[in-house]
Parts: C-alpha cells; sequence; structure tokens
C-alpha cells in the first residue's frame, strides 16, 4: 500500500484529492492549518483507517513517520480576496512550505507534486495560455503574494528535479469550482451563486468582459491523479478551455438559480486578469485527459451544495 501526504488536505481541491487517493487504495496523510480549509470537508473521511489528518502549518519544519511515496503539495491560500488578506502567510507557504515539501520528499525518497496556478501567466498577453508562455505577472501588486510563491515554488522544485534527481511534477491549474468551495471565500462562483440564492444583487467587477473558464473539480482531480503517476516534470495546465466573459457567466447562475437578483457593477480589483483560458494540449497528449463536466451540469451540482 503506497502512502500519499497531501498539505492543504483539508481544503477544497485537496480534500477532492485525499478522497480519490483512498478509493484508488493509497493511505493518505492530510497536513493542514485550517487557515482556509476546514475539517468540515475531511470529516467524512476520518472514520477511515487508511487516513489521518494532522495539524500542521507547511511553512515549518515537518516531521512525519513512517515512509511517504507521494508529496503532493496544495497546501496555500488560492482565493484573491483570501490571500490579500494574509500575504505573508501565502508567500510562506509557497516558499517556505515548498522547501520544506520538496525536502520531505527528498528524505522520503518520494515522488513530488506541486499545485500551482494559472496565476504564474498573470494578466496574459497570450491567450489561451499554454505552458511555455512565461506569464505578465506585476510582482509588488496586491496579487504579487500569490504570483510570485508559485513562482518561486515552481522554480524550487525544477531545481530539486535538476540538482536531487527528484521526481517532481508541477500541475497549473486554472479556476476550478465544486462543492466544498467556501461560501465566504470571495471567488465569483461561491459570491455569484449565494448571491442569486438568496435574491442580493449579483455583483459583477468591472463591466464584465474579462474572461474565465471554470473547471468542474472531479474532472481537476481525475487529472491531477494522471499527472502524479506520470513521468512527466515539466508543468501542465488543467482547466476547461470554454471561456466565458464574467457577466455571461452572471447571467447563467442567475438563470440556472432561477433567480430574480438584480446584476450590478463594482468596480474592477486591482491586476484583475482581463483574460484567462487554459491551453490544454500537452494534458490531452500526455495524460490522455480532458474535461468531461459541462458548465451547467457542474454548476447545477455546486448550487445543491450552497443550497445546503
Ligand atoms: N468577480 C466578480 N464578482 C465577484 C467576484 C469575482 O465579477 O463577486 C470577478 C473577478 O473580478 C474576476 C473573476 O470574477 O474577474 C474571477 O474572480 P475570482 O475571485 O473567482 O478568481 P480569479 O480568477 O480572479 O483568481
Amino acid at each position: 500500500m503506497k502512502t500519499a501526504l497531501v498539505t492543504g488536505g483539508a481544503g477544497f481541491i485537496g480534500s477532492h484529492l485525499c478522497e480519490l487517493l483512498l478509493g484508488k487504495g493509497y493511505k493518505v496523510i492530510a497536513m493542514d492549518n485550517l487557515v482556509t480549509g476546514g475539517l468540515k470537508n475531511i470529516e467524512h473521511m476520518r472514520g477511515n483507517s487508511n487516513f489521518t489528518y494532522i495539524h500542521h502549518d507547511v511553512s515549518k519544519h515537518i516531521a512525519v513517520n513512517g515512509e511517504v511515496d507521494y508529496v503532493l503539495h496544495f497546501a496555500s491560500p488560492a482565493s484573491p480576496a483570501d490571500y490579500q488578506k494574509i500575504p505573508i502567510q501565502t508567500l510562506k507557504v509557497g516558499s517556505l512550505g515548498t522547501h520544506n515539501t520538496l525536502g520531505l520528499a527528498l528524505a522520503k525518497k518520494a515522488k513530488y507534486m506541486l499545485a500551482s496556478t494559472s496565476e504564474v501567466y498573470g494578466d496574459p498577453l497570450v491567450n489561451p495560455q499554454p505552458e511555455s508562455y512565461w506569464g505578465n505577472v506585476n510582482p509588488i501588486g496586491v496579487r504579487g503574494c500569490y504570483d510570485e510563491a508559485k513562482r518561486f515554488s515552481e522554480a524550487l522544485a525544477m531545481a530539486y528535479h535538476r540538482i536531487h534527481g527528484l521526481d517532481t511534477k508541477i500541475v497549473r491549474i486554472f479556476n476550478t469550482y465544486g462543492p466544498r468551495m467556501r461560501k465566504d471565500d470571495g471567488r465569483v462562483v461561491p459570491n455569484f451563486i449565494t448571491q442569486a440564492l438568496n435574491g442580493k444583487p449579483i455583483t459583477v467587477y468591472g463591466d464584465g468582459a474579462q474572461t474565465r473558464s471554470f473547471c468542474y473539480v472531479t474532472d481537476l482531480i481525475d487529472g491531477i491523479y494522471r499527472l502524479m503517476i506520470s513521468g512527466l516534470n515539466e508543468p501542465v495546465n488543467l482547466g476547461n478551455p470554454e471561456e466565458h466573459t464574467i457577466l455571461e457567466f452572471a447571467e447563467l447562475i442567475k438563470a440556472l438559480t432561477k433567480s430574480s437578483s438584480k446584476i450590478i457593477f463594482k468596480p474592477l480589483p486591482k491586476d484583475d486578469p482581463h483574460v484567462r483560458c487554459p491551453d490544454i494540449a500537452k494534458a490531452k497528449k500526455e495524460l490522455k485527459w480532458q474535461p468531461k463536466i459541462g458548465l451547467r451540469e457542474g454548476l447545477a451540482e455546486t448550487i445543491e451544495f450552497f443550497k445546503k
């Protein structure tokens, strides 16, 4: 039986990953400090004898007893509202946390996966974004704490790969949604759904012409697992390439929730990327992966989750 350590295991994506790994017969250690994650996300796994939860801040030294075959570093705030509230912790988990988890993987002779992000492309001047694009990031802007932490973490993972021969993988995760997102995390999916369900105004930032592409969480996790067991070491984009404007997205949520909410416009936050869409040719070719869940279907599930 293989053991996988998932940092951020009580988070939105981390908890779904733990669940998939348990289902595939792995022993899973979820590590989290619950800054943005929550025990509610993992309570259904805690009775499973193959599942262990460790409360720990991975920006501090990590000690784990026994064998570890995979270290999957998914700990980090990921919502712009969250990371702009705690930029120093965000920089630490991306830098020190990545260093500690890489060191642990090296000591345990484990394979390693880094959860990176489409934010490494910043406000991209190329659309869609292929992995070969170096990005357009404002290092000192309000998103710099997340973008640069992730860019540093990618550089560190590649250095461990080149210098120590560590088997590292880097997944660049594009906008992902689904059950277990926090309804108050400030991102567009929970905001629009809770606003629409409560008859409150749907807050479109800017003129709503900016674009995003939304991937349902189970599709993402399937891609992550394929990458984890692959021989790839260079970054791979995972996301849904169907691109929508935020205004279209607001109208879709309003329709799917049959809401009478008004759509209102608020100022566009600083450095908000104008476009974002993954080029997934590499994942298609190398991992035989592409998303299967359409936006309406995934949103229907997510709306049910938020209703409860
Ligand atoms: N957004 C919006 N209204 C909201 C929340 C977000 O119009 O209540 C916009 C935001 O400005 C951005 C997009 O939706 O253009 C996606 O924002 P999110 O915070 O989900 O994450 P991002 O993709 O920017 O990291």
